[in-house]
């Protein structure tokens, strides 16, 4: 069995322009995969040596649902099946309290974790995470998905947690 990344995230802050990226090689849907459900939506993807499954949550529930209870959900599909979870912050927006939100439900998971701040390309990449070490995530990691910076070092990075 892949190991199942899964992205987490508010909307627009790149979910799914990550998930492109990360399935770009390999840009199979697996809706059928054995033991995963179908509201989310899987692809396999490599990136480096070994394969991984990657989950889009967005797209969860509708837009008069609210973004508490659509990160409520999100959450609670990572924790079913996620082995690695990127939390996805946009550097832009700095960090919100919906991201602190999120990052107090994540925390208490027990599930590893990288913080993964988006949009880097738009600033310097050190300034760029600096406002996010409060979440208490550990180091957030600079990443521009539509630049593909930062993807590489990224997913060597899970691997070692895996
Ligand atoms: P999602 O709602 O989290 O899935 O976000 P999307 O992947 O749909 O992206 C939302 C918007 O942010 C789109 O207009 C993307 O082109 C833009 N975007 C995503 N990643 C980046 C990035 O790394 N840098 C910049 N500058 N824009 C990005
Ligand atoms: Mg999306």
């Amino acid at each position: 069995m892949l190991p199942v990344i899964t992205l987490i995230g508010r909307p627009n802050v790149g979910k799914s322009t990550l998930f492109n990226r990360l399935t770009r090689t390999r840009d199979a849907l697996v809706a059928d995969f054995p033991g995963l459900t179908r509201d989310r939506q899987y692809g396999i993807g490599r990136i480096g040596p070994r394969p991984y499954v990657i989950v889009d949550t967005g797209g969860i529930g509708s837009a008069a649902e609210g973004i508490e209870a659509l990160m409520e959900r999100q959450v609670q599909r990572a924790v079913e099946e996620a082995d690695h979870l990127l939390f996805m912050v946009d550097t832009r927006d700095g960090c919100t309290p919906e991201d602190v939100d999120i990052a107090r439900r994540l925390r208490r998971l027990g599930k590893p974790i990288t913080l993964v701040v988006n949009k880097s390309d738009t600033m310097d990449p050190t300034l760029a995470v600096t406002d996010f070490h409060r979440l208490g995530l550990g180091d957030p990691w600079a990443a521009s998905a539509t630049q593909g910076l930062g993807i590489r070092g990224l997913i060597d990075h899970v691997f070692e947690q895996l």
